[in-house]
């Protein structure tokens, strides 16, 4: 049978063990450098303990190996050293011997599954890529019936886009080899319509899903709906938590929501429901983003939507943030609904640097833009910003903001 680069077990299935990896990244104009520090946070969420970084910078990509052979044997020769941190690590936690699943090797680029199967090759060892890694997070988060058919699909998606090139090879000797000529289908053309049969098979599942939520949605058609968006870890679980008092799961790493979860806040007579998101991530991959479509497109069904960016980030990243942030409120036709901006996590910084931000982010946003500054800790300072979405509630067809 073929090996199937995206069918390991899932490495998060043991969740509460400890897994070790060192990274590594291939940085070369041309191909996308992704973030090194949201892929060790990113790593961290899935449980791994980093040994190494290791940053290559070739002149051109190996087609075969990604990375150049020379470093690899490099890396490999580095191998013991790695293990004897491992072994000693386990010994304390009285685990007796090392298993293949203990370490990894993560990538913190994109790679087609010929690549991953050749370097999991030489070093006899399991390579996640990045793609693979926010797959496998969303996929130890995916509780729901929906959000697992989400996953599946994704997966289906992302196996298929990096085999595509392999396919599509395939495919053409397989239509020149005489030998299938009147023996039916061909192996690969068969591979393909299986995949589009699973496929159909799902995307049935999550239609009749859709139908019930856009029932749910009507339900609350009647009442003011927040959709609660930005940058995951940027603190939008804690803002619902804090204003509505609730316990909703929040923690130091990402994508701790997956599923949207609505919940009604009750001021005085009146009430609005707020909707926390699914967070986002620098270039989500595209089979991830269009399988979790249907979950954020509940922004799209609101009436406000409240941007929370943390504003301890460097107003580069912020500036990153908020731009893919657009970008998928736009791919998600939610760029017509109004926008409060939330800087959250203002505790974080000092004075100095808070007013120095806040005039680059009111650049960026323009004047007319509502934009706040606060923590969402602090449930006193958040009295004012709740009395500010009552007021664009009942305003909401007489006065204009944020308009773009
Ligand atoms: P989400 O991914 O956007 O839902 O983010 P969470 O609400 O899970 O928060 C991510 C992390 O930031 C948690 O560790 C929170 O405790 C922390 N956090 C959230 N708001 C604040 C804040 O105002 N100040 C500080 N210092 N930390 C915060
Ligand atoms: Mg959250």
């Amino acid at each position: 049978m073929e090996k199937n680069v995206l069918n390991y077990e899932n490495s998060l299935s043991r969740e509460s063990e400890k897994k070790y990896c060192i990274i590594l990244q291939l940085i070369l104009k041309g191909i996308p450098c992704y973030d090194l520090d949201e892929f060790k946070s990113l790593a961290n969420a899935a449980n791994y303990e980093i040994l190494d970084i290791i940053l290559q910078k070739p002149k051109k990509i190996h087609p075969k190996y990604f990375f150049g052979p020379g470093k690899l044997k490099e890396i490999l020769n580095k191998f013991p050293l790695y293990f004897d941190r491992i072994n000693k690590a386990l010994l304390e936690s009285k685990i007796e011997k090392r298993r293949e699943e203990d370490f990894t090797i993560l990538i913190n680029n994109r790679l087609n599954s010929g690549q991953i199967l050749a370097i999991s090759e030489f070093f006899k060892t399991k390579v996640i890529d990045r793609d693979i890694l926010i797959l496998e997070i969303f996929e130890q988060k995916a509780k729901t019936y929906e959000s697992k058919l989400q996953i599946k699909l994704a997966r289906l998606d992302l196996e298929i886009s990096k085999k595509r090139k392999e396919l599509s090879a395939k495919l053409k000797r397989e239509r020149q080899g005489k030998d299938f000529k009147g023996k039916g289908y061909p192996p690969l053309y068969a591979y393909k319509s299986a995949y589009k049969k699973e496929r159909k098979n799902i995307l049935n599942k999550l239609n009749n899903i859709i139908q019930d939520r856009a029932i749910q949605r009507k339900k609350r058609s009647k009442e003011f709906n927040i959709a609660i968006v930005g940058y995951t870890n940027a603190g939008k679980t804690t803002f619902l938590n804090t204003i509505a008092n609730l316990s909703l799961p929040t923690e130091n790493s990402t994508f701790t929501t997956v599923v949207p979860i609505a919940k009604k806040y009750n001021f005085k007579d009146e009430s609005i429901i707020f909707i926390d998101t699914v967070g986002f991530v620098e270039d989500i991959p595209n089979e991830i983003l269009n399988a979790f479509k249907s979950t954020l497109e509940e922004a799209a069904f609101s009436d406000l939507i409240i941007i929370i960016s943390d504003i301890s980030d460097s107003i580069e990243i912020i500036r990153k943030k908020l731009k893919t942030t657009f970008k998928i409120l736009y791919q998600i036709n939610a760029n017509n609904i109004p926008i409060i901006y939330f800087f959250n996590k203002v505790d974080k910084i000092n004075e100095y640097e808070l007013n120095e931000k806040k005039k680059e982010i009111i650049e960026v946003l323009g004047k007319n833009s509502l934009i706040f500054f606060m923590s969402a800790m602090k449930k006193e300072t958040l009295v004012d910003f709740i009395n500010i979405i009552f007021l664009i509630k009942n305003k909401k067809n007489n006065i204009k903001i944020n308009e773009q």
